[in-house]
């Protein structure tokens, strides 16, 4: 059998298996990516991105190339709504505008982009990167020890088996994942609640769109509960369908796939659409799908952590699902190239699994309650999370763990920082400022993305001298800058020291995620030893 070794398999080449491939190219680490499919998404499913995934696709340089292609895809900007019908009465606006009130909040936008247009472009650049794309190609079986895993690879086409020896195994395998599985890691949260089915259709929707913008349009209809999104065009879309009942309630079924013939599908959008007989509508495709809110009971298991679906599974309401998947990427990939490369001890893996579990788990119930109040409110309501505000979920995450000093949650803390009026509170993003770097305009946030930073207020020379002597102490990259009105990176003092919770002389210690690890509000005696030490625990050294 042909062996080939390689730092990281990743298994699964969808949306956050590529993500996962292209963050970790990004930072040099030689990464190979086994797909069963013959290649991308060729259904659209995932399409709301939200800001912080565009800022991470920003971090490798592809946000301009993802904003022109989604501009093809869908008019931006539109409203989420929920309707009786598309040509009915409309119900509640849940987004008049998707971007309303989150303009200021990063240099980028919440964006409409499918599946098949984001994932390709993902894909070249992993690969312009070296990474190694194999579609048609599964995982097979695979083992663990404390070298490294053990995986077999096939071909689909009938070739012959390969023996990949790597020293992690990145389980990027969707909603069933089989590694999860095979390592009898467990579920929790609420499971299936609906076996639902995404009906791809063509019918021109124009006449009842009546020219408004809608990106998303949920349907509440007495005998269908489901919701829409339309091509560019308007003469196609999806229909996804949680729930059928008589007009009177009776008969509600949520097993919509099995009754799901291609008549009742035809009938299932024509009521959503709320048109007779004469649009013609035309079926593409009926994909059926369980909507499901859960999260792996761990995320790793020695040599194997899980990303993406194969992690938690959530319903579409809210847009989390891929979002999540690709925060979950962007963790890991900087972890894991830095114990490869020897910068951190491997304990800082440990560290995925403790801040992007309880993230995903919030998450999950945020999409969860969405969907009760949003689609299915005859679901009991007295064991949901209270609905958080969106733009919390999507910028105000807060990790505790031994990466971020200091690791221990406050219990008295919200559960997430308000992008709005970011505080500097630790394990949180760095918040967005406009800044001008090398005479160019920039955000704040790009200037933290390829390794440790350390942020020092307009008086804080002393943290960036000490730098370097740490950089050389330790053996691991860092960058220091001092923010203000005349220092490396121009920018409002007084907007940058309140947003990060220092003083003028004092400093922040930004992750290569951009995550905020540790700061000093004021000036120390030994700048170069205090930056040490932190850096020796984020890294897990000792
Ligand atoms: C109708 C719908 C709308 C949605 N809308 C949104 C949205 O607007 N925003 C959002 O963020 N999310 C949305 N989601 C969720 C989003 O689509 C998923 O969260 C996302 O696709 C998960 O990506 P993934 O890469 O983790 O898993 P998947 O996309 O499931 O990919 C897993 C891959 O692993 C491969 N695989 C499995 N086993 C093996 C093996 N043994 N060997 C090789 N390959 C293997 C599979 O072939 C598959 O391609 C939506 C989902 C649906 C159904």
């Amino acid at each position: 059998m042909h062996e080939r070794e390689i730092p990281v398999l990743i298994v699964g080449g969808s949306l956050v298996g590529l993500t996962t491939s292209l963050l970790l190219s990004a930072r040099g680490v030689p990464n190979l990516v086994v797909e069963r499919h013959r290649g991308t998404a060729i259904h659209p499913r995932a399409a709301s991105f939200h800001q912080r995934s565009m800022e991470i696709f920003r971090s490798v340089g592809l946000q301009q190339e993802i904003e022109e292609a989604a501009a093809r895809e869908f008019v931006q900007g539109g409203a989420i709504v929920s309707v009786e019908s598309l040509s009915g009465k409309e119900l509640k606006y849940f987004f008049k505008s998707y971007n309303e009130g989150v303009e200021d909040l990063s240099p980028t936008s919440r964006l409409f982009i499918t599946q098949v247009g984001l994932e390709p472009i993902i894909r070249r650049r992993a690969a312009s990167l070296g990474a190694e794309h194999r579609y048609s190609t599964e995982l097979v079986s695979f083992e663990q020890s404390s070298d490294g895993v053990r995986a077999i690879i096939r071909p689909r086409d009938g070739g012959d088996e390969e023996l990949i020896h790597a020293q992690y195994l990145v389980a990027a395998d969707g909603a069933h994942s089989s590694i999860r599985q095979r390592l009898g890691i467990p579920m929790l949260g609420r499971g299936s609640f609906a076996h639902c089915v995404t009906i791809y259709f063509r019918a021109d929707v124009r006449p009842m769109l009546r020219g408004r913008n809608l990106s998303v349009v949920y349907v509440n209809h007495p005998t269908l509960l489901g919701f829409f999104r339309f091509s560019i065009e308007g003469d196609s879309g999806f229909l996804a369908v949680f729930v059928t009942s008589d007009a009177d309630g009776s008969n509600r079924t949520t097993d919509i796939a099995a009754g799901a013939t291609m008549e009742r599908c035809v009938e299932y959008v024509r009521t959503a659409l709320g048109c007779g007989p004469e649009v013609p509508i035309e079926i593409e495709n009926v994909q059926p799908w369980h909507a499901q809110a859960g999260w792996a009971e761990r995320f790793s298991d020695g040599r194997v952590l899980l990303v993406g679906d194969a992690a938690h599974v959530m319903p579409p309401t809210g847009g989390f699902g891929g979002n999540t998947g690709i925060a979950d990427a962007h963790n890991l990939a900087w972890k894991l190239a830095a114990v490869l490369d020897g910068s951190a001890g491997p304990g800082l893996l440990a560290t995925y699994d403790a801040e992007r579990r309880p993230a995903a788990a919030l998450t999950v119930e945020q999409a969860y309650t969405r969907y009760v109040l949003r689609v299915d409110s005859t679901l009991p309501q007295d064991d949901l999370a209270p609905p958080l505000d969106d733009a919390s979920i999507e910028l105000g995450i807060v990790y505790h763990s031994a990466a971020v000093a200091p690791s221990v949650a406050d219990p008295a803390a919200p559960p997430l920082d308000d992008p709005r009026t970011p505080s500097g509170r630790l394990g949180t993003r760095l918040p967005h400022i406009p800044i001008t770097w090398n005479g160019a305009t920039a955000s704040l946030l790009d200037v933290a993305n390829d390794s440790l930073v350390l942020l020092a207020g307009p008086e804080g020379g002393a943290w960036v001298n000490a730098a370097d002597a740490v950089a050389q102490k330790l053996g691991v990259r860092l960058r220091a800058y001092r923010v203000g009105p005349d220092a490396d990176l121009v920018a409002d003092a007084q907007a940058f020291t309140q947003a990060t919770g220092i003083g003028p002389g004092g400093v922040v210690l930004v992750r290569p995620d951009g995550v905020l690890a540790w700061s000093a509000a004021d000036p120390v005696a030994d700048p170069t030893g205090a930056v040490a030490a932190i850096m020796r625990q984020i890294l897990c050294r000792d």
